[in-house]
């Protein structure tokens, strides 16, 4: 291994420790020594991210794209030494941290274009009327500005395209805002190495040394301590439902409330029509399979309810889905604590009322095996458990009577990141009737395909009423993502030396 980590956070351009260290938890080779993150550091990094503001935020396009693809440079010029210490700590597979690599620096990439064209800024111009009755017009003109520090929670379930240099990052670098990313525990040693290309970008790049900081975990204190912080302005997160609500709590207890853009948890639902279950209930069943043991299931697109009719084709499907999981071996999870989450959620389906256990497994350690069980829509609706994300392989049939017992059920379901039809073209007057329920309920609505492998792109939302996100108006992942960290700013009669530069 090329890559040693020194165990240190990233202060504003200086490596930092202090005096208590935490042990990292890899899945495979040596464990290594991290100081844990102090409520100091906090304070230092958002002091200098404030201050780097008075700079950063008043770059220009062109300097920010260029920092962005240098970051994206550095990244892959460490390409090698991320995927090793990646797979170690995170379990995944090399095949994956290669592909999440690309997909961060491709994020890093996007950005850069998307400020270059500059219509993310949304100018607007109202010209003067002077002569207008009874009152004249004055000249107006908007744009969209940076907001000031941002703080990031890194995800424990993309060590690279939701952490250090993930989404949230590249988006809050593109609008103009510093970042005070506070790092995973499940993934020290890989934020390291990305805050390493980070900083190198920063240097290579000549700008001020506060625009990132890296705070290594290992302590809630750290992360409360950054959203409390009075000069950060808002904060992106992946994670739980239990955490991302405390911290969401923190955000407008404040006494400057500031937008908590948290991403947390979803079931996906997965509607199987009539038609596309009778032409291809066997074939659907063994593609959700595969979804859902995608990752070892953990992603928070993944589609672990799946309604379909009661019948022969329902059962086909049921089948298929069954025997497709049944292939799957042990699949090493993220960390220690979320496999036992994973039983945990396992027990709450076991013990349930009217939940019929299709196939039910044993995990042990570190790892997951799939589980599927199946329930009506009446118990469904009834237990509202069986609504809550279980994170990993673990998918629950619900069986209805038709087409009215689903869009009575999809009224039931919360927030979602997605809604899943699976559906032929007689399927068309149902999949109409449950549309305006879908648009309701998810960001993300998507016909015959399956919402793991989140595009990154111009049109995608990655976000959804509450609890699929904290914040409906927003994604965390595509262009739109950077409208998290900006606002707009009215400029009224002002002489065009006083207008910002992308006015002017
Ligand atoms: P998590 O427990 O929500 O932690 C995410 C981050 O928030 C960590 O940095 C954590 O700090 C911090 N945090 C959580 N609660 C906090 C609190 N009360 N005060 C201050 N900081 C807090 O998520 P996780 O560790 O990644 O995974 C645990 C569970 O989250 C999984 O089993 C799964 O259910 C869910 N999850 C969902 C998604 C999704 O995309 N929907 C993604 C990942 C995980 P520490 O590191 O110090 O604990």
């Amino acid at each position: 291994m090329t890559f040693t980590p020194h165990g240190k956070s990233l202060i504003a351009g200086d490596w930092m420790a202090s005096g208590t260290t935490f042990t990292s938890k890899p899945a495979s080779g040596p464990a290594h020594d991290f100081s844990v993150g102090t409520v100091e550091m906090v304070n230092r990094a958002c002091e200098a991210a404030e201050e780097a503001f008075w700079t950063y935020g008043y770059s220009s396009r062109e300097e920010r794209a260029k920092f962005l693809e240098a970051i994206a440079d550095e990244i892959e010029a460490r390409g090698a030494d991320i995927t090793e210490i990646g797979t170690q700590e995170s379990g995944l597979p090399a095949g994956r941290l290669e592909g999440e690599r690309g997909r961060t620096t491709g994020q890093l990439r996007m950005f850069a274009d998307h400020i270059r064209k500059g219509d993310y800024l949304d100018r607007r111009h109202d010209v003067a009327l002077p002569d207008r009755a009874p009152l004249p017009r004055p000249d107006l003109r908007m744009i969209e500005r940076p907001i000031g520090p941002v703080a990031v929670f890194g995800a424990s379930n993309f060590p690279l395209a939701f952490s250090t240099a993930g989404g949230d990052t590249a988006a809050a670098l593109a609008a103009g805002c510093p970042v005070v990313c506070k790092g995973h525990d499940a993934h020290p040693g890989t934020a390291e190495i990305v805050a390493e290309a980070i900083h190198a970008a920063i240097k290579s790049c000549g700008m001020p040394a506060g625009v990132f900081s890296l705070v290594q975990g290992g302590s809630f204190d750290v992360g409360q301590a950054l959203v409390k912080h009075p000069l950060i302005k808002a904060v992106g997160f992946t994670g739980s439902l239990r955490g991302g609500r405390a911290l969401f709590d923190l955000c407008a207890q404040r006494d400057e409330p500031i937008p908590f853009f948290g991403e947390l948890g979803s079931v996906n639902p997965m509607f199987v029509l009539p038609e596309a279950a009778k032409a291809r209930g066997a074939e659907i069943g063994k593609g959700w399979a595969g979804s859902l043991t995608m990752g070892a299931g953990q992603f928070c697109t993944n589609p672990g309810i799946a309604v379909v009719e009661k019948g022969a084709a329902g059962d086909a499907f049921v089948a298929a889905a069954k025997a497709a999981l049944a292939e799957v071996g042990p699949q090493v999870m993220l960390t220690d604590g979320i496999a036992a989450a994973y039983r945990k959620g396992q027990e709450t389906f076991a013990g349930r009322n009217a939940v019929e256990p299709v196939l039910t497994t044993k995990s042990e350690g570190r790892t997951a095996l799939p589980n599927l069980y199946e329930t009506d829509a009446d118990a469904y609706l009834q237990d509202h458990a069986l609504g809550e994300e279980v994170f990993g392989p673990l998918g629950l049939v619900v069986r209805v009577a038709g087409i009215e017992e689903m869009r009575t059920l999809a009224k039931g379901f919360e927030g979602q990141l997605t809604a899943t039809l699976q559906m032929d073209e007689g399927d068309t007057e149902a999949a109409r009737s449950l549309m305006p329920i879908l648009e309701r309920k998810a960001g993300r609505v998507l016909a015959n395909g399956f919402p793991t492998g989140v595009e990154v792109a111009d049109a995608m939302v990655h976000g959804g009423p509450y609890p699929a996100s904290t914040n409906f108006g927003a994604t965390s992942v595509g262009t739109l993502a950077i409208r998290r960290f900006l606002r707009p700013v009215s400029y009224q009669n002002l002489p065009a030396a006083l207008l910002p530069e992308d006015l002017a």
